[in-house]
């Protein structure tokens, strides 16, 4: 067993400056490398933060790094969907049917920020801008580097390396590229892209639509969501085909044919949107994938964390909250192998992964749900029941959205499988008429677990039979 003190973490997104947060605080000599400039030195202009859904397994994480006093300041309740149909008529969904259940908007940059803070305060560990990771070295333990400021290159040794650079993570590719160990990777792109846009603050600096909800205006092949921003704006994403149906990103060229599409498909929306024009031809369209990848580490090296080990699209907004639980989970497994790393890296993957896999796939089910489903009468009598059941047994029934968003003991593999034959049971049984919003609410409840009970024995049994 050798003693690791000094860990070097690629990338100080919010994986990674939680991350050296929390090594930090455990004592550990913490380096972190950002290829970007410090956010906090460079300004923001209004109506261009980017925010993010944030919920309980991150909350989580700030509790256990014991800054949650200072985040919720940051935070801005959305109790529910709001969902604008064509004719701009609006009907707010709740998340759940517990009050003290909703999720959060906060604003990307300011969280980056804080947990950026919050690592440079601590003696033990050193945050590096301006300075790209361009290889990594897992059998020596050593990170090659681009600083933009000096022009020049050079080479970090750790005594282990961390990736939490995201997505694209090089780290990964070194794995890949290195083709030392049977390194397992797959990413997935969808036919859909994404825009960010904005609503601005009236004059007054006030919401111009309410405030405390996410925004959804679903149209089956494509969708609009909007998020509050403290200042008064909203941010929000357009989510459409890059190159199918009637109106996609590729044909979508001229500020004509854009004033076209969100006056037949979201009137309401572009009344908000004086400077849709504006943003709609300023900002990037971008694309949105699965990354899954397999080993996560390699010896007692290096070790991939966040979006670099599991990206996954963002329609469950679980991917930052996904990310903050890695640290939470590798935390708890950090005090059972103290000092024993391959251990501790084999160890995490084991336990996190098929919940990594698990939030991939709820996150492409839900894409398919926001932009159709949400305004299917069968979904919404559902939604309707399943917040009356956690309204009037709040011990006993959780929505497979409560699973995956309230229930942070719970897993996401966990949350899934069983959320999943829920959903089966009370579709089923809505579309046979054999429950409606007008039975009696405690023998619904018995059905329906009875139901699921059935449908998870099933599946229990199917699995044991392709073995
Ligand atoms: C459109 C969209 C909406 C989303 N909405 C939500 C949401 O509502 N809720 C939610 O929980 N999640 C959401 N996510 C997911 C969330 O953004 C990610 O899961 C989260 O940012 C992952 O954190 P990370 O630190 O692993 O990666 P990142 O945040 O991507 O951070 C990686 C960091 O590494 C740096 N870096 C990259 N390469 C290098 C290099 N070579 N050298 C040095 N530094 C490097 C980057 O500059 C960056 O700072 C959304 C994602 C998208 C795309």
């Amino acid at each position: 067993m050798k003693s690791k003190e000094n860990i070097l973490i690629v990338g100080a997104g919010l994986c990674g400056s939680l991350l050296a947060l929390r090594l930090g605080q455990r004592g550990y000599n913490v380096s972190i490398y950002e290829k970007r400039p410090d956010l906090r030195k460079v300004a923001i202009s209004a109506g261009r933060s980017i925010n993010l859904a944030f919920s309980d397994r991150g909350i989580k994480a700030m509790r256990l790094v014991g800054i949650q006093d200072k985040v919720e300041p940051l935070c801005i309740p959305m109790n529910g969907r709001m969902l604008h149909d064509k004719n701009g008529d609006t009907f707010l969904s709740n998340y759940s049917g517990r009050d003290h259940e909703y999720i959060n908007s906060i604003s990307r940059e300011g969280l980056n920020a804080l947990l950026l803070n919050e690592a440079e305060a601590l003696d033990n560990v050193t945050l590096y801008f301006n300075k790209k990771c361009t290889h990594v070295d897992f059998e020596n333990t050593t990170a090659s580097f681009y600083d933009y400021n000096t022009k020049t290159e050079f080479i970090e040794d750790a005594d282990l390396i961390i990736g939490t650079d995201g997505a694209g993570s090089v780290l990964r590719k070194s794995y890949y590229l290195g083709k030392k160990f049977l390194f397992s990777f797959s990413q997935d792109y969808l036919t859909h892209g994404y825009k960010e846009l904005s609503i601005l603050p009236t004059e007054k600096g006030d919401y111009k639509t309410y405030k405390n909800a996410l925004h959804i205006w679903p149209r089956g092949d494509f969708m609009l969501i909007a998020l509050p921003n403290l200042d008064g704006s909203f941010t929000v994403t357009l989510f459409l085909s890059h190159s199918e149906g009637e109106y996609n990103f590729n044909n979508l060229t001229t500020p004509e044919i854009v004033t076209e599409f969100f006056n037949k498909e979201f009137p309401d929306a572009l009344k908000l949107m004086p400077n849709l024009i504006e943003d709609f031809f300023e900002n990037p369209t971008s694309a949105l994938g699965t990354v899954k990848c397999s080993p996560w580490h390699y010896k007692a090296n290096t070790l991939l964390m966040g979006d670099a080990a599991h990206a996954i699209v963002p329609f469950y907004g679980q991917g930052m909250n996904a990310s903050f639980e890695d640290v939470v989970e590798f935390d708890q497994i950090l005090d059972t192998h103290q000092g024993n790393w391959e251990a501790v890296f084999k160890a995490y993957e084991n336990t996190r992964k098929k919940d990594t896999d698990a939030i991939a796939d709820l996150a492409i089910d839900n894409f398919h749900e926001m932009k159709g489903h949400v305004a299917n009468p069968i979904f919404q009598e559902k939604r309707k029941l399943e917040m009356a059941l956690e309204k009037h047994f709040p011990d006993e029934y959780s929505s497979k959205y409560s699973l995956v968003t309230f229930n942070d003991q719970v897993g996401y593999n966990e949350a899934m499988t069983r959320g999943r034959a829920q959903d089966k049971a009370i579709l089923n049984m809505i579309a046979d008429n054999e429950i409606n919003l007008n039975g009696d609410l405690k023998a619904i409840l018995k059905r329906v677990l009875k139901e699921t009970q059935e449908i998870l024995d099933e599946d229990q049994v199917a699995k044991t039979m392709g073995h």
